[in-house]
């Protein structure tokens, strides 16, 4: 009977939907033994380190990946990199197919001067800042100006702009990084912008998203009504509104028509502003877009720029437009798969990774052929290093949830390396 063995690198949506993608097409005829390699100590990617903490709800998919992770066919090899650790080929000679998920995490530039300035920042810093990636344990953001700019119309900015405009109590029971937290506490910022370079009827926010902001206890949210109306306007006058942009723009004007209670905290919604410019003589002082009336120069004292991700390249993989370059998941001439952003690039919901990796691996079991003698990656590691396999990991889990249960919170992150390994030390 076929079996055979297949290595998964990063152990974010994508590598975990494609585990179980696997799982669910094992027969009697067709076994596989799976490897999930992770470079840091913590699986389950975005749902630690990019969903916000204020949305729990999204988070609960990891009791999926756990479930999938207690199967008897699954190893997890977590602490362990891909180009340091372990070579690619170390994979590609050892395994009898490599699924890569490695996802998108380096934040595209805007281009515009200004950018480099201190305070001009990205998403792909502030979303893992405050949801306490190790990489970014050390990284600082200033919060002592009262303007933030936010740039970008999709749900990255989105998070980032509510981050920056609630009120830090609404954060006090979520796992919001301790340092960010805090920070957060402290910050002075009061005013927030989200600017979109398009018309409202392009932004790529979603609807549910949307329909959270009115929500908002103690910030007010503007969005202004005749951009809401404009967008209506130009999309009819294309055809039939789509479903999802007739709920998009919905939400919007809910938000318009939300009676604003003078909060001294607000988010406020700006569209056709196309960045210009980031001025400053040494750290950013404003932004200057252009719009359909003219250059518009806004005073602020932060930039967050979310405008989309490019893959992190790994040596040895083929990449073009900040994707691994395949064609429907497969790399030519290779055993190697692509899943997830890495292989569609950054859009897409976490359950979009579902459908999209188990496509990915049934093309994947078609292409198997005799089952390689292979020997195991463990072996190829020192003796010294730590593995984070199963069980150090529900350890770590474990020791989280445990010191959030005193403080009201869902865990409490150790966030460098050193401080995860401790944690989950048998
Ligand atoms: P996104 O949805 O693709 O939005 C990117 C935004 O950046 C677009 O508005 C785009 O405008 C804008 N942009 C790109 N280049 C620009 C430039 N040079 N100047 C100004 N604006 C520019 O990407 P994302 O927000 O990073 O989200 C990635 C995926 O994750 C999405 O599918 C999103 O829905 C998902 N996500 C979901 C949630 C959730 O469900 N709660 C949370 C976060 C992320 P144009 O349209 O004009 O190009």
């Amino acid at each position: 009977m076929p079996h055979y063995k297949i290595a998964i690198v990063g152990a974010g949506p994508s590598g975990y939907f494609a585990a179980q993608a696997l799982q669910n097409s094992v027969t009697e005829d067709l076994t596989f033994s799976i490897d999930m390699i992770e470079r840091l100590p913590t699986p389950w990617g975005l749902v630690r380190s990019g969903v916000a903490p204020d949305h729990p709800k999204i988070k609960t998919v990891s009791k999926v990946f756990e479930k999938i992770a207690s199967e008897p066919n699954f190893r997890l090899f977590g602490n362990v990199e891909l180009g340091k650790d372990l070579s690619l080929e170390d994979l590609t000679n050892n395994y009898d197919a490599v699924v890569m998920a490695t996802g998108s995490a380096i934040g595209k530039k805007l281009g515009i001067p200004g950018e480099d300035l201190a305070n001009s920042i990205s998403a792909a810093q502030f979303v893992p800042w405050y949801n306490g990636h190790p990489d970014y344990a050390d990284f600082k953001v200033d919060l002592s100006g009262k303007v933030a700019v936010v740039i970008g119309a999709g749900n990255v900015a989105m998070d980032c702009g509510r981050i920056l405009a609630i009120d830090p109590k609404e954060l006090d029971e979520t796992d919001t990084a301790d340092h960010a937290h805090q920070d957060l506490h402290g910050s002075n910022i009061r005013k927030v912008f989200i600017s979109g370079r398009r018309g409202a009827e392009f932004a790529a926010f979603t609807a549910p998203e949307l329909r959270d902001l009115p929500k908002l206890e103690h910030t007010d949210v503007y969005i202004n009504e005749e951009a809401i109306a404009l967008a209506h306007k130009n999309a009819e006058a294309k055809g039939e509104i789509e479903k999802h942009l007739a709920s998009n723009l919905e939400a919007m004007k809910l938000i318009a028509e939300t009676p604003k209670h003078g909060h001294p905290r607000s988010l406020e919604f700006l569209f056709s502003h196309t960045p210009k410019e980031i001025v400053g003589s040494d750290k950013v002082e404003a932004i200057v877009y252009s719009t359909p009336s003219g250059d518009v120069t806004i005073p602020c004292d932060l930039v967050v720029t979310a405008i989309g991700y490019e893959a992190t390249v790994i040596p040895g993989v083929v990449y073009a437009a900040g994707k691994i370059t395949n064609i429907d998941g497969r790399v030519k001439d290779s055993n190697i798969y692509v899943v997830g952003w890495a292989k569609r690039g950054p859009s897409g919901v976490i359950g979009t990774n579902k459908s999209d990796a188990a496509e990915v691996v049934k093309l994947l079991i078609l292409d198997l052929k005799d089952a390689k003698a292979s020997g195991d990656i463990a072996e190829l590691l020192s003796d010294s290093h730590k593995i984070v396999d199963q069980p150090y990991w529900v350890r770590i889990n474990q020791a989280e949830v445990a010191a959030g249960e005193s403080r009201g919170k869902p865990r409490v992150k150790a966030v460098s390396v050193p401080d995860l390994l401790r944690l989950g030390q048998p």
